[in-house]
């Protein structure tokens, strides 16, 4: 089973209430078991939403309220719903503060990035689970051969 993040597949749960068209994506994953997951929405987080960015540990929102909790009310539920299935490998879309995997935004909300990990992200590499992005796909495909 491969968890993947909800928006990767088309799906319209991004802060802005749009979803990602990556037919590369949707043929590498063809006829392998995936289990779709949007960790803020998860969280309670409506859609469209305020977007977030992780602020020395903290995720903010650009409005200047702290969401800390429902980031990881929302890490919690997708392990919850994750334990329930053989997972050992994610892909997950870089940069968001739930679902980077090696980069997020800085916290400046003027689209810089630096390295760093999601909330989900890092709860999944700490369970063992083995993440990519949607800019490591041919580590992904190599994983899966
Ligand atoms: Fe996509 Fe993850 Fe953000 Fe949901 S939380 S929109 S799955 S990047």
């Amino acid at each position: 089973m491969i968890v993947v993040s909800s928006c990767l597949l088309g799906m319209p749960c991004r802060y802005d209430g749009s979803g990602f068209r990556r037919p590369d994506i949707i043929e590498i994953l063809e006829g392998r078991d995936v289990l779709p997951l949007c960790p803020e929405q998860l969280g309670g987080l409506p859609t469209p939403r305020t977007p977030c960015e992780i602020v020395n540990g903290v995720v903010m929102g650009k409005d200047g309220i702290e969401r800390t909790g429902y980031f990881r009310r929302g890490a919690v539920l997708a392990l919850e719903a994750i334990s329930k299935f053989d997972v050992t490998v994610a892909l997950l879309k870089e940069k968001s503060p739930s679902c980077g995997s090696s980069l997020i935004y800085d916290g400046s909300f003027s689209g810089r990035v630096t390295k760093g990990r999601g909330i989900f992200a890092s709860a999944l590499v700490d369970m063992g689970v083995t993440v990519f992005s949607e800019e490591s796909l041919k580590g992904l495909i190599s994983f899966l051969i």
